[in-house]
């Protein structure tokens, strides 16, 4: 049987859709009978591309392009977030759905792989354009959403805010109110506690269960945070209150360095000013490629992909790199780190906190029973420490990557699904 892919999807192609297909082809041999049905991982269920034109406040219309795609629904609805940002393109939103797919089976939330993006610099837009902006898109994936069907959630520059403009916009489009078509939601909306700080409260408690595995104290450990957005800040007070010191943090504005730990707390409040991170005056602001040389016992990339190359993969001086963003190594560097005895706690483990507490606030919406933040921590922690255990017990019997390892279980309850469904007709 050959398998042409249609050719948006070419293997060849450079970028994050085919780093995707690489860790595919990875993981395929050790799939058994199951590789039968791999090469429904390759290709997107479906893909829709929209136009939106947005009035802008100086009267001209202004068209953006803007993408949903769904990966897979083998093991239930499309679920993933909704990206913002003046780079995304096709090939990035069909991999950060490919690798929603893997992180769902990875931590067994009932749910398939979906994404989606706009390109769009939201910094650019006024609050009113960018309220204009996200309702138009929301209905043009009108039939695509649903509760049931896909669920959108914040990712880079989204936030509760668009998810309320999008559950609006949607339930005025629908007749009714419904909360449970996007995660992510405000308190006030249906929305759930614990969901802001998740996904680097999940990097957290990976973190602590490699660094035991690989006996490095947390009190004291350096760390290197890149991205001070949803994801590192939080990373950055969970391993702060535990005593580790994150030496240097990275972000679009610059990058700080102090030996002996930056002030979190008070990073954190600058930033929530809206304050330039790099501006911050008790750090030392070092050269953006410098950041890579600092030596720590973690690295943490919680920006955008393709962050570890080859052209920085052999500087990195770390014991363990936690994966808080999505795909920020390359398959190439993944090789050279492994080589060096790095260990990398890959993305879809690593992050998979975030879409975690999005199921608790779905099956909180759907219910309309909230459960309280000590309930959903307890249950978000249990399920990243038995995620990271039984990938780490299959990274060990089978001689893989811990990215493998997670790959391979994920796809077996992906393919297993696949295979029990059965094709129609
Ligand atoms: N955008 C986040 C991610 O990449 C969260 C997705 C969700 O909550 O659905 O995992």
């Amino acid at each position: 049987m050959t398998h042409a892919l249609p050719s948006y999807l070419n293997a060849d192609a450079p970028g994050p859709w085919g780093v995707y297909l690489q860790q595919i082809d990875r993981v395929t041999p050790y799939l058994g009978e199951l590789a039968y049905w791999v090469e429904t991982l390759k290709r997107p269920k479906r893909i829709l591309i929209v136009d939106i034109p947005v009035r802008m406040d100086n009267g001209q219309v202004q068209h953006f392009e803007g993408y949903r795609v769904h990966h897979n629904t083998s093991r239930g609805p499309g679920k993933g977030g909704i990206r913002f940002h003046q780079d995304v393109t096709l090939s990035e939103v069909m991999a950060l759905s490919g690798w929603m797919t893997i992180k769902n089976a990875a931590v067994g939330v009932p749910y398939g792989g979906a994404k989606g993006g706009v390109r769009v610099d939201p910094r650019l837009l006024s609050r009113g354009e960018l309220e204009r902006l996200t309702r138009r898109y929301t209905s043009e994936l009108n039939a695509l959403i649903g509760p049931d069907k896909d669920i959108p959630a914040p990712d880079v520059n989204t936030n509760e805010q668009i998810m309320a403009w999008m559950m609006d916009t949607y339930s005025i489009n629908q007749g009714r109110t419904a909360t449970g078509v996007v995660t992510g939601k405000p308190l006030s909306l249906g929305g759930s506690l614990g969901r802001r700080d998740a996904t680097g409260r999940g990097v957290f408690v990976v973190g602590v269960a490699a660094a035991a595995d690989a006996g490095i104290p947390l009190a004291g450990a350096r760390v290197a945070i890149q991205g001070f957005g949803n994801v590192g800040n939080a990373a950055a007070r969970c391993f702060h209150e535990a005593g580790a010191h994150i030496v240097a943090v990275q972000d679009v504005t610059g990058t700080l360095f102090n030996a002996k730990g930056l002030d979190i707390p008070a990073l954190c409040t600058w930033v929530n000013q809206g304050k330039p991170l790099a501006a911050h005056p008790e750090a030392e602001r070092i050269p953006n490629d410098a950041f890579w040389d600092v030596e720590t016992e973690f690295l943490v990339p919680s920006a955008l992909e393709q962050q570890i190359t080859t052209a920085n993969a052999h500087r990195i001086r770390t014991r363990i790199v936690l994966e808080g963003a999505n795909g920020p190594t390359t398959p190439e560097a993944d090789d050279i780190l492994t080589q060096r005895g790095i260990t990398i706690v890959p993305d879809v483990l690593a992050n998979a906190g975030g879409v975690t507490v999005s199921y608790f606030e779905w099956v909180q919406d759907f219910s309309s029973f909230f459960w309280t933040e000590d309930e959903i921590n307890g249950r978000l922690d249990r399920i990243m420490q038995e995620a990271y255990t039984h990938i780490r017990d299959t990274a060990r019997e089978q001689k893989v990557t811990l990215r493998t390892a997670a790959f391979i279980l994920a796809c077996e309850r992906i393919l297993k699904a696949r295979e029990m469904r059965g094709l129609y007709p």
